[in-house]
């Protein structure tokens, strides 16, 4: 399903529990410094968030 998040977004990647894929996932977060802030997904770069902004 579309949705208004890219498809290389983790807010698209986990918005439905169907579709998570852990192993993909877990090298895109695991030093998060980003937080989406549409979704409140966290990620290690932003170009993986539809609305990212800084954690710090
Ligand atoms: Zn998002």
């Amino acid at each position: 399903m579309a949705s208004k998040c890219g498809i290389n977004k983790l807010c698209s990647m986990t918005c439905c529990g169907c579709k998570v894929d852990v192993k993909a996932l877990k090298p895109l977060v695991n030093a998060p410094k980003y937080i989406c802030k549409c979704c409140g997904r966290v990620a290690n770069k932003k170009a993986n968030l539809c609305t990212p902004v800084s954690l710090k």
